[in-house]
């Protein structure tokens, strides 16, 4: 039997339409509009359509968007500064600093830079601890995003064995981290992991971020299983591709996600999302305090 292909592209399109409601709501009740500021440093062609693609989403949903473009020679010193400036910025409810960095800078320092409150990427230590002890706090919008896209298919998570491929701070760790809450059973598996198939066919959902092209065949995974790919990568002839093989996993798995058009989509929308709450939040302080 033939997996049921999770739309990605569909569930964030639905997402978007609401968050767009609730930009005009915000606009029309307490004239304030959720501003984005994207600072982007060099030319890697990557980063580029990522960020064109953030500001697409975020202008569609009627939010703002400030665009600030920097030579690979900008300085940290001069990256700091203008984050301190957008810290300070009332217009402006989320920053986001598209990675990686050119080398001269160090990434953590840009992080912590970025006021908590403004940390719509959810990558700052602060929004990462408070997400560890389940405190309210700006989720990081891979992981935040694949559990939705979990949730939407009215599967129970409690229980079920997630097994996580990939431990980075933006996606795998977080990720699982999100799933225990939901009470799954979380495993990690990374590059030093003995005898990976054996474990991922233990998996009922099984979650691919690796960066490996169709690392993953139908041997790794367990027949039934939910399959979610985070990868994404360029194969020769130009085509994106996940870490799975879609065209075999697909006939052994109950649900996959595709690639493109899979967790890539609803990253953006809980991005716009996370704006979206900070602007709520700050509007509401700024309703409080005057
Ligand atoms: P990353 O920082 O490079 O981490 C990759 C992880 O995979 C590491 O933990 C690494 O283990 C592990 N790994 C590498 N080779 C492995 C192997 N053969 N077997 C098992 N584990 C292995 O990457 P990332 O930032 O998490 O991103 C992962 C993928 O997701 C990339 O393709 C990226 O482009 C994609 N991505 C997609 C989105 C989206 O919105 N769709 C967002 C973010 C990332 P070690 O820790 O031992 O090195």
């Amino acid at each position: 039997m033939s997996a049921v292909i999770v739309s990605g592209k569909e569930l964030a399109s639905e997402k978007r339409a609401f968050i767009k409601t609730e930009v005009q709501k915000l606009v029309a009740d307490r004239q304030t509009q959720p501003g984005l500021a994207v600072i982007l440093v060099g030319d890697d062609p990557a980063s580029h359509s990522y960020v064109r693609a953030k500001q697409r989403a975020c202008e569609e949903a009627g939010m703002q968007c400030i665009l600030e473009h920097y030579p690979e020679t900008l300085t940290e010193k001069e990256l700091l500064e203008r984050i301190t400036f957008y810290n300070q910025e009332k217009t402006v409810h989320g920053i986001l600093v598209q990675l990686p960095l050119p080398k001269h800078i160090n990434e953590l320092a840009v992080i912590e830079r970025i006021s908590p409150e403004k940390d719509v990427d959810g990558f700052h230590p602060v929004n990462i601890g408070k997400m560890m002890i389940d405190q309210q706090a700006f989720l990081p919008c891979t992981p935040y995003g694949i559990v939705e896209m979990i949730k939407s298919l009215n599967i129970p998570i409690a229980g079920k064995h997630v097994v996580v491929i990939g431990r980075s701070n933006i996606v795998g760790k977080p990720v699982g981290q999100l799933l225990l809450k939901e009470d799954a059973t979380v495993t990690y598996c990374h590059s030093r992991t003995k005898d990976l198939s054996s474990i991922t066919k233990q998996a009922d959902i099984l979650i691919a971020a690796v960066g490996k092209a169709k690392l993953i065949g139908p041997d790794y995974v367990k027949e039934g299983a939910i399959v979610i790919d985070v990868g994404v990568n360029r194969l020769e002839t130009g085509k994106l591709c996940g870490d799975v093989d879609f065209d075999t996993v697909k006939e052994k798995a109950s649900y996959i996600t595709p690639v493109p058009g899979g967790v890539g989509p609803m990253t953006i929308t809980m991005l716009l999302q996370n704006t979206l709450q900070s602007a709520q939040k700050i509007g509401r302080a700024n309703k409080t305090f005057s």
